[in-house]
């Protein structure tokens, strides 16, 4: 065979022989190495952290200290604080106690070695807040403490090499207030003092910070990818690598810079905002905010600052960061920072121009949703949105709460209403039952509005804008199907301080990340919270179907905070009430005498104190015992101006509360119905024989009927009471008769029905007590094994105290503990024809427990499964059974005026007249009464308290009986002396206005437009002429039809929305306009005079 085979070698570089061993890395071993690079610790004089600073200056060559301290925990302004005297102090001193405040004055100058530095930063740890301000008095940025916030990067002119002076204006407060040790919600410790422990000009080594951060977000690829992701396996070995580099060359300057470079292979050039240039699709938006919780852990007054040290950081961090993006809700915060700090407010109002400092929440605070009435929620955003837009040219879109105790139903509708369609949350993750299923949702109220509300899926508002925060914000979303974008909020939150430039930079390794490896989601910095709600309604327009929650957002934990603080909910309760009727007389008075002026300052400031209360953890009841004190003082006030308020309308419209001549004597009934009633005369009206009178009349003003004993024309309707055997009574009246058996009811018969309403065997009033820990949140939770530690508290003796013919009573003591006791009054009043009667409880508390529950119970002869509770503007549903995790979930309730267990032909109502939590187990409704939690109040609910609730039985179904004299119930209608009792002309204008039609309508507000000219404060453009603004609802899930009658001189009528803009024209026909509601419908009329 023939031919050449010529052999074409490839050579290879592969060496023949092994240079020796290499073994598969050990993960776990390399993964923990990294600690080794930059943690604190044994080695942080051999790592990163050493390299950190290229020089220090500390000590009175550079840094010269002087202080004054206010006395009584004072909180001065700057002008005042500096004209005094300040006395020289040094690092290592002490500054306290609890709550005081220490302006420090501070000269500086820069050594000459570090007068070239990159970057030149004052550290200042007083283990305190702090706010920076300028020789000048402009604040310019806030301090944290605790290694926290501790820098502030010196001003270029204090480069010359002379002293400069500025002030901190120190609190002695953590960021979470002055809890002892490092339980945060146990009681503050009043005596805390805290050591100045740092205070030097630091020269930072930029690289070696930067470097800093990106090992860390590195490092956290490599720890939290997954296992068998390349992309965690490529961020070790560079991490290592980084760390052999700085190694080989002794952590050289050189070494940092090279190993930046190293970093940059996997994520990218992160110097700069450019980082986010790349048009790649992104999902999730990284918004910066500050939850400032406006009292909770710490009073008002250090809110104040903390909205300055907050605000002014943000402004600080938006001129270094091009990207970031900063949202504040709550206009009240904004009130104050304008009130207060003038050039700060200047300031973040030209960022908030600029679009970078942007307005959210449209309500007044961030308030609870359970415990306020609709109004109240109404006036959370007129008065919100009226601030924004009077101050910031625009309304707010977003209603922004991430931090409330459950969402009331009615919502959504009030959203739409306030110009709101949007809606962001998270705390519903806090659920300790059951996993809420949505991230981002259509949520519908119970007339069908809905707006489209997100979650944070990263399950926080208060992200620190990890990593693995970035990382949740995809893979905790629950709505992938329809849209996978996800809002991160992220910023130091709950005390206030937001974004930090570490988490803003910490993003921007995300960002180039994801660019550069992949797998971890897009975030985008730079658009705003209405960019990302924009884009899901486009979606939405455009066919995506975003699944629904229909109803309450039920909160399944902190269901304390319905009974909680219960001095403060009566305050509430008594503040609203008082509200509607200052509004509504004098709204009739500037009709009838246009010299008497619509006292708009007063109803804002009142108005604007209750909102302020109705904050999320003062109403709720979750704050320290000083923010009680500041509350009680705004309440109390409130009541003092509006007693002066009612006795000035009212004198307008010849009706006075002096010297009463009983002639003269007339009720006033601000309710828009009927009431027929026996009401107690008040103290100066009575005599000898008369102690009641029937009131008995239409809307207005009522004649008064004082009756004696033998009063005739009511003798036929009598209440009496007898003891029919040792320690029974009996106390009857034409309705019932009722059997009170050691306190308890164990017996009420529906005379006319011949209808037994108390549960076989059952004590109905009988009060009962439950061991009360829940598992951490003590004056929040409430949990479910409470309710094994049921125990009955026995009474004593029953007695007559009041024997009729017109009211009954019987009065129980019941011996709670050494301390503590109850005094039970139950009363039966003559029952007047065609009216509810009911059979009424007051009870006198004293109440000294730890840890435990007080409740009332009703075991009712009714079955069903559904049992109803008055919510804003409504009636809400919820399960008597334990079948599902989600039906037990609610063995706590939210209630208003009344609680409702029907069955078909027959119901129980039980209204109350200032509590909120409720239970209806089976057949058994129970009302809480009072706890005794301990922190974050030591002292919650100690004390005297005074508690009206009742028994109200209907034959069929629940209807506007119950929702009437419910608010009957709790609106007591006042005796006033008439100057003129003959004439009648104030009498027909308190009857100018009413709502006729369908009982289901309930006229809930009268008030004066807002911009009405002579009503208006100026804060937006007036509006000609005069007008009365109606609020109606339908109360009870139908529609309804009705119409508005008026003898005013009526020009025309608009259905407006509850920002009192005008949207559609209604016609008057016989001076009366037609009109018809859906189920739970809230609408609100203007009538132009
Ligand atoms: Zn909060």
């Amino acid at each position: 065979m023939g031919g050449d085979t010529q052999t074409r070698q490839t050579v290879s570089t592969f060496p023949k022989y092994s240079a020796g061993p290499v073994g598969q890395q050990i993960h776990s071993i390399y993964k923990g190495r990294l600690g080794i690079f930059q943690d604190g610790g044994q080695y942080a004089s051999q790592n990163l952290q050493a390299k950190l600073y290229e020089g220090k200056a500390s000590g009175e060559d550079y840094i010269k200290l002087s202080v004054y301290s206010p006395p009584d925990l004072t909180r001065p302004t700057f002008k005042e604080a500096t004209s005094h005297e300040f006395k020289k102090t040094h690092v290592g001193e002490w500054f306290g106690p609890s709550w005081s405040t220490h302006w420090i004055k501070i000269h500086l100058k820069v050594p000459s070695d570090l007068q070239k530095k990159e970057q030149l930063e004052l550290h200042w740890d007083g283990h305190n807040e702090g706010l920076i301000w300028t020789e000048d008095g402009v604040p310019l940025q806030g301090l944290t403490g605790n290694g926290e916030r501790i820098e502030w990067i010196l001003p270029k002119e204090f480069r010359d090499g002379s002293f400069h002076t500025f002030y901190i204006e120190m609190a002695c407060n953590g960021m979470f207030g002055n809890a002892p040790g490092g339980d945060s919600i146990q009681p503050p410790d009043p005596n805390k003092y805290f050591q100045l422990t740092q205070a030097e000009i630091v020269a930072v080594n930029m690289e070696a910070r930067q470097l800093y951060i990106d090992f860390w977000i590195i490092g956290d690829a490599a720890r939290e990818f997954p296992e068998n992701s390349w992309e965690s396996h490529e961020a070790l070995q560079l991490c290592n690598k980084i760390m052999d580099t700085y190694v080989a060359a002794d952590g050289s300057q050189d070494s940092i810079i090279e190993c930046r470079k190293l970093a940059t292979k996997y994520i990218g050039d992160v110097n700069s905002s450019r980082v986010y240039d790349t048009d790649k699709e992104h999902l999730i938006y990284a918004i910066g905010n500050c939850h400032i919780d406006t009292c909770w852990l710490w009073p008002w007054d250090e809110t104040k600052r903390k909205i300055a040290r907050s605000f002014a950081n943000q402004c600080d961090l938006l001129d270094r960061y091009p990207e970031h993006r900063f949202v504040a809700s709550q206009a009240q915060q904004y009130k104050w920072l304008e009130q207060l700090y003038p050039s700060l407010y200047d300031r973040v109002k030209a960022k908030i121009k600029e679009g970078r400092f942007q307005t959210v929440g449209g309500s007044w605070v961030e308030h609870d949703t359970n415990l306020p009435s609709g109004e109240s929620l109404v006036r959370q955003f007129l008065y919100g949105q009226r601030l924004f837009q009077s101050r910031f040219g625009e309304r707010c879109r977003t209603f922004w709460l991430p931090d409330t105790f459950g969402y009331s139903t009615q919502l959504p509708q009030l959203c739409r209403l306030a110009g709101m369609t949007r809606f962001f949350t998270q705390k519903i993750s806090w659920n300790n039952i059951n996993n809420f299923p949505h991230t981002t949702f259509r949520w519908v109220s119970l007339d069908g509005s809905q707006v489209l509300c997100h979650m944070a899926p990263a399950n926080t508002y208060t992200a620190s804008a990890h990593f693995g925060d970035v990382n949740r914000s995809l893979s905790q979303n629950k709505s992938m199907d329809q849209d996978a974008t996800g809002i991160l909020a992220f910023g130091k939150g709950d005390g206030g301080g937001g974004p930090t430039f570490e988490m803003l930079e910490k993003l921007r390794r995300c960002r180039g990340m994801s660019d550069t490896v992949g797998l971890l989601p897009r975030v985008k910095m730079g658009d705003s919270v209405e960019d990302f709600f924009d884009r899901l309604e486009k979606k939405a327009e455009e066919g995506t179907k975003f699944v629904t929650w229909y109803g309450e957002l039920y909160f399944e934990l902190h269901r304390g905070t319905y009974t909680s603080q219960a001095n403060n909910k009566w305050n509430n309760r008594k503040t609203e009430i008082m509200l509607h009727d200052i509004e509504y007389l004098a709204t009739l008075a500037t009709i009838k005498d246009s010299s008497y002026k619509y006292p708009k300052k007063d109803i804002d400031d009142i108005w604007e104190n209750t909102l302020l209360c109705q904050f999320h953890d003062c109403l709720p009841g979750s704050c320290i015992e000083m923010c009680y004190d500041d509350s009680d003082k705004l309440y109390e006030y409130g009541f003092k101006t509006g007693k002066k308020l009612l006795k000035d309308a009212l004198s307008v419209l010849d009706f006075s509360m002096h010297d009463p001549e009983k002639d003269s004597m007339i009720a006033i009934n601000t309710l828009p119905w009927p009431r027929a009633e026996i009401v107690e005369l008040p103290a100066g009206m009575q005599t000898r024989d008369s102690k009641y009178a029937i009131v008995h009349g239409d809307s207005g003003a009522i004649d008064v009927k004082a009756l004696s004993a033998k009063d005739s024309k009511y003798s036929s309707s009598k209440a009496s009471i007898k003891e029919i055997r040792q320690d029974v009574f009996q106390l009857s009246n034409n309705h019932y008769k009722v059997e009170v058996e050691g306190g308890s009811i164990t017996s009420l018969i529906d005379l006319e029905e011949n209808r037994e309403i108390i549960a076989k065997g059952g004590k109905a009033n009988q009060l009962v007590i439950f061991d009360d820990k829940p598992l951490y949140w003590q004056a929040w939770d409430v949990e479910v094994y409470h309710l094994e530690t049921r125990k009955e508290l026995p009474s004593s003796q029953s007695r007559i105290v009041e024997k009729g013919p017109h009211k009954v009573s019987l009065m129980t003591e019941t011996k709670i503990s050494e301390d503590s006791w109850v005094k039970t009054t139950i009363s039966l009043a003559a029952s007047i024809e065609d009216q509810p009667s009911y059979v009424e409880m007051a009870n006198e508390v004293e109440w000294h427990e730890t840890m435990r529950f007080l409740k009332v119970e009703f075991p009712v002869d009714i079955t069903n499964t559904e049992a109803s509770y008055e919510t804003q503007y409504g009636i809400i549903r919820r399960p008597t059974h334990y079948n599902t995790s989600w039906d037990m979930a609610k063995f706590e309730v939210c209630c208003h005026k009344w609680a409702d267990l029907s069955e078909n032909g027959y119901g129980v109502s039980i209204m109350n007249d200032s509590k909120y939590g409720f239970a209806t187990s089976g057949n058994m409704m129970r009302l809480s009464l009072l706890r005794a939690p301990k922190a974050p109040d030591a002292h919650a609910d100690m004390g005297r308290h005074h508690i009206r609730y009742a028994i109200l039985p209907h034959a069929g179904p629940l209807d506007s009986r119950t929702v009437r004299t419910a608010r009957n119930f709790n609106h007591p209608m006042n005796i006033y002396s008439h100057s003129s009792p003959s004439t009648t002309t104030s009498s027909s204008l308190l009857s100018a206005i009413t709502l006729q039609g369908s009982p289901a309508l309930v006229l809930d507000a009268i008030k004066r437009g807002e911009d009405d000219e002579d009503v208006s404060r100026g804060e937006l453009p007036k509006r000609k002429g005069r007008s009365i603004i109606l609020r109606i609802y339908e109360s009870l899930g139908g529609k309804a039809r009705g119409t508005i009658k008026t003898s005013l001189k009526v020009k025309k009528v608009w259905k407006t929305n509850v920002l009192e803009d005008d949207e559609e024209s209604l016609e008057i026909v016989d001076g009366g306009v037609g009109i018809e509601l859906r189920a739970f419908e809230v609408a609100t009329f203007r009538l132009q005079l």
